[in-house]
């Protein structure tokens, strides 16, 4: 049979990372879950589905094409793997999670997921549902406050990131605006030194300036 390293446990628990520094190390394959899981419940919002209707997503599920490759998850042909990290699909994933037959449903499509040489499976019942054979599982858990703590800093990393895109624009703006009006425009006099601080700290910045004075 074909091998299997479970590794279950709470949101923010670290699954994810330990599962793919693991496959890495293996080389194996490796089955994150809970993004079928997301990739099914983006596809019940896009047909307008009602997350309670428990049949009508159960009989939806055997008809889509849910794909990993290349870092992506595909439903359909088409690539999804930003709509399946935003906030409306976490919470609609989880009202379907709860339903059995939607459970059910994807039991199938997980094991499929099962090839040589080995997979790494993260989620929340792959040692106790989808693969109660596998060999080695794990389950890894941390105190809701680590693991808040861990989501806030995503996700004020992102936020910064957002944040220095929009900096880095408005900078350009301006800088666009100084250097290109009618009068006294932004540009260095012909005989000034041009000191490029990109790659200087303060100290070597002042360094050059007494240096070139001097
Ligand atoms: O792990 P991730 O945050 O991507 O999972 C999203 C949601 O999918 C979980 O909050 C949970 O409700 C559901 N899920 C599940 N069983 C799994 C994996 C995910 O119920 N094996």
């Amino acid at each position: 049979t074909i091998p299997v390293i479970t590794i279950d446990g709470p949101a923010g628990a670290g699954k994810g990372t330990i599962a793919c520094m693991l496959a890495d190390k293996l080389g194996w394959h490796m089955l994150d879950s809970g993004a079928i899981y997301r990739v099914a419940a983006v596809a019940a919002l896009r047909r307008g589905v009602n997350l309670q209707d428990e049949n009508t997503l159960a009989a939806l599920i055997p008809t889509l094409n849910i794909e990993f490759k290349e870092g992506d998850a595909w439903l359909d042909g088409e690539k999804v793997t930003s709509d399946i990290r935003n906030e409306i699909c976490a919470s609609a994933t989880s009202q379907i999670a709860a339903l059995p037959a939607v459970r059910a449903a994807l039991l199938t499509l997980q094991r499929n997921f099962r090839q040589l040489p080995g997979i790494v499976a993260d989620g929340r019942d792959m040692g106790t549902v989808v693969f109660p054979d596998a060999p080695h599982k794990f389950y890894l858990t941390a105190s809701a406050e680590i693991r808040a703590e861990r989501r806030l800093k995503q996700l004020s990393q992102q936020e910064l990131s957002a944040k220095l895109c929009d900096l880095i624009q408005d900078i350009n703006a301006r800088d666009e605006r100084d250097t290109n009006r009618p009068v006294a425009p932004l540009k260095p006099a012909a005989d000034a030194l041009v000191i490029d601080t990109s790659s200087l700290d303060q100290a070597e910045v002042f360094a050059t300036v007494l240096h070139y004075i001097a």
